[in-house]
């Protein structure tokens, strides 16, 4: 009998087979999230082995017919361009402000190219917006490949400095070769008519649980992935939620499975769909809405969370042009691109960076 699936810990692998439930266990996407998962599970190392995060991305590009890669792990696909851990004598220092995904895969790549990175982080804990990412239901994987990250910095002995929020000035006292600029995105904002931050919230405070939501009628303004998951969050308390967005689908974006099994969530949990709609007029206990013909209509609304989206946070970068020494952005603050841009972002940086230090 051979079990597998979604086993994605040793421990469960090793249970199924204790409890003669299988003779063998299979690994699919764990092995391609880590290839030394097998090696790793039988050294007991089962908290070194870089995490699945269920994102069915590589299954994903498997349907689409384009060649197999992997948000957890930049390598997949590219093994050719993986270089493996180096010295460089030189002591090129690398400063990196943000420690999301990329700044912390930066930091990471940097060292094992033998160069010196510092994080630098304003928050007073590493992980950037995976802290949020990893909240919404079905979401936890997201806290495991973070902890992996963190575990990997802290082994690496990486210099982290925490609660440290730069600016350009900032920096200037910062001796560094080369700085690394991965300070993410912040929340677009549309203006809305009516605002008022006693019953209006961001998406961020309420994943954060700045207030507690229950039992409430909530409109979410924007039905994209982040706004979806949102909704999921807040049914969890029987809160009755309406969502309102411009365009014709919800979750358009995302992939195919994972939006389908949200998607039935959703109905499940009554979560009213307003969608080829805008929200154009807030006032309390109401949202305005008009759909794309121009009919409006009135939303009923004890609570209303923005989640329209990100936009890249790059002012640091451009304050910093003028200080004569590389500079360079990568991750959502060059462009809203999700966990698997800014990883593979932070090593092939760090791989560049390496390349033009040795022949300085
Ligand atoms: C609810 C939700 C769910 C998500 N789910 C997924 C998902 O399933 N898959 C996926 O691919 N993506 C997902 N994302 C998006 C993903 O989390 C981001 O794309 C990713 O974290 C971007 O990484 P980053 O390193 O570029 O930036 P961030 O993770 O945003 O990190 C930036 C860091 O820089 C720090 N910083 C900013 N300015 C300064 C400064 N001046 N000084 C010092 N530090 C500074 C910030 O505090 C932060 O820690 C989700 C996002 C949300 C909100
Ligand atoms: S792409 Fe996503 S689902 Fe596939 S192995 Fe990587 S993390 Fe897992």
């Amino acid at each position: 009998m051979v079990s597998g699936g979604v086993i994605r810990s040793p421990e469960i692998a090793y249970e199924l087979i204790r409890s003669q439930q299988a003779d063998f266990v299979f690994v699919g996407r764990s092995l391609i999230a880590d290839s030394e998962w097998v090696n790793k599970a039988r050294e007991g190392q089962a908290e070194d082995i870089r995490p699945c995060i269920m994102c069915n991305n590589c299954i994903e590009n498997s349907f689409k017919g384009v060649a197999t890669d992997c948000t957890v792990n930049p390598w997949v696909g590219r093994e050719r361009l993986h270089c493996p851990s180096t010295s460089n004598s030189k002591n090129t220092r690398v400063v990196i402000v943000g420690s999301g995904p990329a700044g912390m895969q930066a930091a990471l790549s940097c060292q094992r190219l033998g160069l010196q990175a510092t994080l630098l982080e304003k928050e007073a804990e590493l992980g950037g917006m995976l802290n949020i990412a990893a909240i919404p239901p079905f979401k936890q994987r997201i806290a495991l490949l973070r902890d992996y990250l963190i575990k990997r910095l802290k082994e690496n002995r990486v210099e982290i400095i925490l609660n440290k929020y730069c600016n350009a000035e900032e920096l200037k006292s910062i001796p560094s070769d080369y700085l690394v600029v991965a300070t993410g995105s912040k929340a677009l904002l549309p203006r809305i008519d009516g605002w008022d931050d006693k019953f209006c919230w961001s998406l961020r405070d309420i994943l954060n649980r700045k207030i507690e939501l229950q039992n409430k009628r909530v409109v979410i303004i924007g039905g994209g992935r982040s706004g979806c998951e949102l909704a999921d969050f807040l049914l969890i308390n029987r809160n009755r939620i309406t969502i309102v967005e411009a365009r014709e689908i919800l979750a358009a974006g995302m992939e195919k499975k994972n939006r389908r099994d949200m998607m039935d969530r959703l109905q499940n949990g009554g979560v009213i769909k307003k969608t080829s709609s805008q929200a154009v007029q807030i006032k309390p206990g109401q949202v305005e809405i008009e759909n794309q013909n121009g009919t409006p209509e009135i939303l009923a609304a004890d609570y209303i969370v923005m989640a329209a989206g990100f936009i890249p946070d790059n002012e640091l970068y451009l304050s910093n042009q003028e200080q004569g020494k590389p500079v360079y952005l990568i991750g959502d603050a060059y462009g809203i691109g999700g966990i698997k841009q800014a990883l593979l972002q932070g090593e092939m940086l760090a791989q560049s960076i390496a390349r033009i230090s040795c022949k300085e």
